[in-house]
């Protein structure tokens, strides 16, 4: 097959490797990709969001399946737009997709499928929603409604910040994100993410995965795209699992193959372990950066087989098989980040650590000659596989340290809430 990966994150570089490996591929291009995805793959100068470009790519190159890494293509629709040629697209429909786009949207479902989530209160115009969280008290939590790259929402633990978020809401921090505000009760508990491929009607369960949001050691520091993550999360026992596919995922593909939006592609549930079960947080509909790079350290089967039954229909009688280790991610990024930071700074080190049970996947990466340079904000996920969270963290860090990289930073924390677990 010759396939088509859009995006150039660590996320693209993870899943360009595994579809590497797949006997079925013929030839993978990814667009725009980085200086990783370049090694396992054609890199093409394509802007993913020029759709009219990525169709006359696809016809031009007689490509057989797209596969949309990152939330911004999916919500758009490009799937919808490759489908519309006659090729089968990795990615949700933008009806479905709505389930990452719009807070208010995933809300309804909820209500409508008695999944169960924090209880909620969606307002359109400042006033009322402030006597709301006077009412409510804090801690509460206020969203913008749209995509607002991950920063649309705020955890207030007291009645000023509320306040404050909702009137940022409304003078327009979020541009249009914020011109509806949904505000959620404070869920207490630990967050786990849950991958499930989804084919419309089947699903396949893929695994678990904890990520780290905040820039600094300790979960301090302001949120960010994520600095690192480990697979399985030790915290999501069986029977939690059991409970999070038959109360939360079997009801959100039923509900939406009856809205006649069916979901085709990989559900991302981000949940709360609260006292009463898990709770949902919020869906998105596209891989999670950094957790595929753990989910494709660890998958054995072939990925492009999965990831074409998903979008074929085809998933039924589909299984996936896991390495039973763990494996964690460290993301290097530029220091700054997530504020403002230098780019074009060299790395040198990174390219020779590679094996078995480590690897160096690319973000925000370009190759200048034989010189390394770092573009972008995240820039590396050094990926180790251990028998313990605690032997993968060691590997990971052994090799973090190998990479002479002065401007870059990362968390030398990753990993801690299941070791403190293990301790305990
Ligand atoms: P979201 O963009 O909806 O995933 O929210 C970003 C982060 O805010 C989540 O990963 C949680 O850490 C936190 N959060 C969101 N909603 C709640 C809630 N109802 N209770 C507590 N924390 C929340």
């Amino acid at each position: 097959m010759r396939v088509l990966l859009i995006g150039s994150g660590g996320r693209e570089h993870a899943l360009a490797w595994a579809l590497a490996k797949s006997p079925k591929l013929e030839k993978l291009f990814v667009a725009p990709g980085n200086a990783g995805t370049a090694k396992v793959a054609e890199n093409v100068a394509l802007d993913p969001n020029d759709h009219t470009a990525v169709l006359d790519f696809v016809r031009s190159q007689n490509i057989d399946f797209v596969v949309i890494g990152p939330d911004a293509q999916v919500v758009a629709g490009l799937g919808d737009d490759v489908r519309a040629i006659g090729i089968p697209c990795f990615g949700p429909s933008k009806q479905a997709a709505q389930l990452e786009g719009s807070k208010s949207f995933t809300k309804a479902l909820c209500d409508e499928m008695g999944i169960p989530t924090a209880a909620y209160a969606k307002f359109e115009a400042e006033a009322p929603a402030l006597a709301y969280v006077r009412e409510q008290g804090a801690p509460i939590v206020i969203k913008a409604d749209g995509l607002a790259l991950g920063k649309g929402v705020t955890v207030a633990m007291t009645l000023e910040e509320a306040e404050a978020a909702i009137r940022d809401c409304f003078a327009g921090a979020f541009g249009a994100s914020g011109a509806e505000v949904v505000i959620e009760e404070f869920l207490e508990g630990e967050e786990v993410s849950v991958f499930v491929l989804c084919d419309g009607v089947n699903s396949l369960p893929l695994a678990t995965a904890q990520d780290h949001k905040r820039a600094f050691d300790g979960d301090k520091g302001p949120n960010t795209g994520g600095m690192g993550a480990y697979s399985p999360a030790p915290v999501m026992t069986p029977e939690l699992m059991d409970r999070t596919l038959t109360e939360i995922i079997a009801p959100t593909i039923s509900g939406m193959a009856a809205r006649g939006t069916p979901y085709q592609g990989v559900l991302f549930a981000g949940l709360m372990l609260t006292q009463d079960g898990p709770k949902l947080i919020e869906y998105n509909a596209r891989f999670g950066d950094p957790e595929t790079q753990v989910l494709m350290m660890r998958l054995k089967s072939d990925l492009l087989d999965l990831l074409l039954a998903t979008a074929t229909g085809q998933l039924a009688g589909h299984t996936a098989e896991w390495d039973p280790r763990t494996a964690l991610t460290v993301v290097l990024a530029s220091r700054g980040y997530p504020g403002s930071y230098r780019k074009g700074t060299e790395i040198r080190g990174a390219e020779s650590l590679d094996t078995d049970a480590l690897r160096v996947f690319h973000a925000g990466t370009r190759r200048d000659g034989e010189r390394l340079l770092a573009i972008g904000g995240r820039v590396l996920n050094v990926t180790a596989l251990g028998s313990s969270v605690e032997e993968a963290q060691e590997r990971a860090y052994r090799a973090v340290d190998a990479i002479d990289w002065p401007d870059g930073f990362s968390r030398r924390d990753i990993g801690w809430r299941a070791i403190a677990r293990t301790r305990a």
